[in-house]
């Protein structure tokens, strides 16, 4: 059973938003490459839990004492197995308790990153009056990932061993309707924006426009004439107006502003005659004729 599902903040959102609209700066292209990377894996690793009969959370973020984030929480009975997922590609290098690519400067603490993120989930549940025991793994999903100079660790997964873990979170006692409760409690406590996540707005004038692909991200789906259906090279269709609902909602993210019909037309691509009726009828309207703007959907 799925208590929370991820969603992106606010800022990621922004992120893949303008993805492929305008050239990201340095920081925000590895901040949302990083952040696609990421999310693929736990993605996987999503998958699989839900052909499981488990109760479970992705992604629970705190700022109990300080900032901390568990990727995967799985509630049975007197336990919670906290699930750090990692999708790192290529070789690494183990050495004083850093991950080091080889070749790069890159080097990642994800042993001392997980002991915090235990200890800080220990604390809030002890807060709560919870006597949950916390069993903390860390799951390398990727299966070009080599770590070396690494001893193996009970608490430490590679690609390989993805099904021996699914396999042992499959056979733990089947959770009760008090870890339903309580993980529903404790998502009370999520907070899905991080305060240090700014986003610092490009001009939306300068945005790329096309309708984005549901499915494969892509921009480009295109509406043959007369068509209620728009449709993108990598097989997808929607309708007009599920992609005109997606795109109002990306526009308005984007330009952080209430939108123009014109800025709509050229966003979307879509005729101005559809996009005007579209807007009458799902969006909110604002202002008077030659002023008039949309700034939400119904
Ligand atoms: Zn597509």
């Amino acid at each position: 059973m799925l208590i929370k599902m991820h969603i992106p903040s606010q800022y990621k959102r922004y992120l893949q938003s303008i993805h492929d609209r305008i050239e990201l700066n340095k920081h925000d292209l590895y901040e949302f490459q990083q952040y696609q990377l990421g999310y693929e894996g736990e993605l996987q690793f999503y998958e699989r839990l839900l052909a499981l009969d488990i109760c479970f959370i992705w992604d629970f973020q705190c700022k109990q004492n300080g900032w901390f984030q568990n990727d995967f929480l799985i509630f049975s009975r007197d336990k919670i197995i906290h699930i750090d997922v990692k999708n790192f590609t290529g070789i690494y290098h183990y050495e004083k308790g850093n991950l080091i690519k080889k070749g790069t400067s890159v080097y990642v603490d994800c042993f001392s990153q997980l002991n915090r993120a235990h200890m800080k989930l220990e604390h809030i549940l002890n807060y709560l009056g919870k006597q949950y025991q916390v069993e903390s793994k860390l799951l390398f999903i990727n299966d070009t990932f080599r770590l070396n100079g690494f001893m193996q660790h009970e608490h430490v997964y590679y690609a390989h061993q993805l099904d021996e873990l699914v396999s042992y979170l499959a056979r733990l006692p089947k959770y009760q309707r008090t870890d339903i409760k309580f993980a529903k409690q404790l998502i009370q406590h999520h907070e899905n924006d991080h305060p240090k996540e700014i986003i610092q707005y490009y001009p939306f004038e300068k945005m790329n426009g096309g309708i984005r692909c549901p499915k494969c991200n892509k921009i480009g789906m295109t509406a043959a004439t007369n068509s209620r259906y728009v449709r993108c090279d990598c097989g997808a269709t929607i309708s007009k107006k599920e992609a005109f609902m997606n795109m109002f909602n990306e526009a308005l993210l984007i330009k952080n502003e209430p939108l123009k019909c014109s800025e709509l037309v050229d966003f979307t691509g879509l005729p101005e005659r559809t996009v005007q009726r579209y807007l009458t009828q799902y969006a909110n309207r604002i202002g008077n004729n030659r002023g008039t703007y949309y700034d939400g959907l119904k």
